[in-house]
């Protein structure tokens, strides 16, 4: 049996339903799964590795319900441009996607999110230029490799711009193949057990890049599968109004006119919600991932995360693409969760462990977990420990919870994932994180060299 005692933290802050926090506590975690927490010593005394927890506060590991891994290679780009040009100018960038790209991409994006205490994210990867065969793959690898629980999402366009979407067609592909190509990613990769590593949703991308048969047929192979749905939506007003243009309706009536509503969906973005979308939302049980940075960097607005809390809906965070982040801080989201929600209104909006329960509790169930996201017996060994003594959390001891969230971001101490560590001392236990930066560096310039080429 593998066994790990994470003893005497500051605080574990359990994120159970009553919000316990328990000052001096520990986790026993037994072969992936936490077996017991609380203040002292365990029930029963064992081998294995005893982690000291003294000047730590331990979190559940933040869970990332929205990125797209591959754009870590293209940051700080089309600076100016709200969503439409943005994609405009990055989508023939893009279509250079293949295996090398988006290994050491995925490596980039995988260990910022572990190293700012991320134990689960999703990828949702829509770029899969003709011929390339192997890039779903290439990224469950790279997770496996890093330690991180992962749910690459099979994302996908057919709705080029010979047909009045708006991705050129050079980076779009054939419905069916899309269809057989997800049903087999599925196959291969996907695990419905407890506790697993790896799990697939299917995700075609958005309104103006994907076609109502994808969209339909999608939702039917996902139900006949038993997966889960993701996809863009309501995070402009361009494309509110190009649903409008098209489909003569809102996009959230599209989403409902296409059975896309529903307990096994998960939304991205959810920015321009009206109150008669919110209780869509909310009554179809489906949930929602918010990405706030993002939001604010394109200039899309400010998702109303109160209102959709307020009407029950479950609600997650993410960091979304790094190409329009420009980070994959997964605390730092947190904190910007925190500060935007307020920024609408009001103080009491939103309160930094609302902002830590979105990014734990939420993401489990934005992806209809309920091994994740707390430190409870019976849930799974992933947790996050900050430390609370350097210059950046002093002066906090009133509240030093509240404080990993009002202060700077901090890069996490240790984080484990099924009691095992893929952060120690704040490096990666697994890879290292300077030849993954000197490998992308690699990758960018051969990206570089592609543009000044074509
Ligand atoms: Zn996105």
């Amino acid at each position: 049996m593998s066994r790990l005692l994470i003893k005497s933290c500051d605080i574990v802050v359990t994120m159970d339903d009553a919000g316990t926090e328990l000052p001096g506590g520990s986790i026993l975690v037994e072969d992936g799964v936490i077996t017991w927490v609380g203040a002292g010593d365990p029930p029963r005394a064992g081998g294995g590795e005893v982690l000291d927890g003294r000047g730590l506060i331990a979190i559940p590991g933040l869970i990332n319900v929205h990125h797209h891994l591959y754009q870590a290679m293209t940051r700080a780009r089309a600076q100016d441009q709200g969503l439409f040009g943005w994609l405009q100018q990055l989508y023939p960038v893009w279509a250079g996607v293949d295996i090398s790209w988006m290994r050491a991409a995925a490596a980039v994006g995988l260990a910022e999110l572990a190293l700012s205490g991320c134990s689960t994210t999703t990828d949702h990867h829509y770029v899969f230029p003709n011929g390339v065969a192997g890039i779903l793959d290439a990224e469950v690898d790279v997770a496996r490799q890093i330690g991180i629980r992962f749910h690459p999402c099979r994302g996908s366009m057919d709705l080029g711009a010979s047909k009045g979407g708006l991705p050129p067609d050079s980076i779009v592909e054939d419905t069916d193949a899309i269809l057989t190509q997800t049903e087999d990613a599925i196959r291969r990769w996907h695990d419905p057990r407890p506790g697993a590593m790896v799990r697939v949703a299917v995700a075609p991308c958005s309104p103006f890049s994907v076609t109502p048969r994808l969209m339909r047929e999608s939702a039917a192979l996902a139900r006949r599968a038993g997966v889960r749905l993701h996809t863009h939506i309501a995070e402009t007003v361009d494309e509110e109004e190009y649903c409008r243009r098209i489909f003569g309706c809102r996009p959230l009536q599209l989403l409902d006119n296409l059975e896309w509503l529903g307990p096994d969906v998960w939304l991205a973005h959810c920015v321009h919600l009206n109150s008669d979308d919110i209780q869509r939302v909310a009554r179809t049980g489906t949930a929602v991932a918010w990405c706030p940075t993002s939001n604010l960097r394109l200039g899309s607005g400010i998702a109303p995360a109160r209102e959709l809390l307020a009407a029950g809906v479950a609600l997650g965070l993410a960091v979304d693409g790094s190409a329009s982040n420009d980070a994959g801080h997964m605390l730092a989201e947190v904190r910007q969760a925190m500060l935007v929600a307020r920024a609408r209104g009001d103080p009491k909006w939103m309160s930094a462990r609302d902002a830590l329960r979105i990014a734990t509790r939420g993401g489990a169930r934005c992806l209809g977990r309920d091994d994740v996201g707390a430190l409870a017996a019976g849930r799974r060994g992933d947790a996050a420990l900050f430390a609370t003594d350097g210059v950046a959390l002093a002066g906090t001891r009133v509240d030093p919870v509240a404080a990993l969230v009002y202060c700077f971001p901090q890069r996490v101490r240790h984080l484990t994932v099924d009691g095992r560590l893929v952060v120690r001392d704040g490096r990666l236990v697994h890879m290292d994180e300077d030849v993954i930066a000197a490998d992308a560096r690699g990758v960018e310039k051969r990206i570089l060299g592609l543009e000044a080429t074509s």
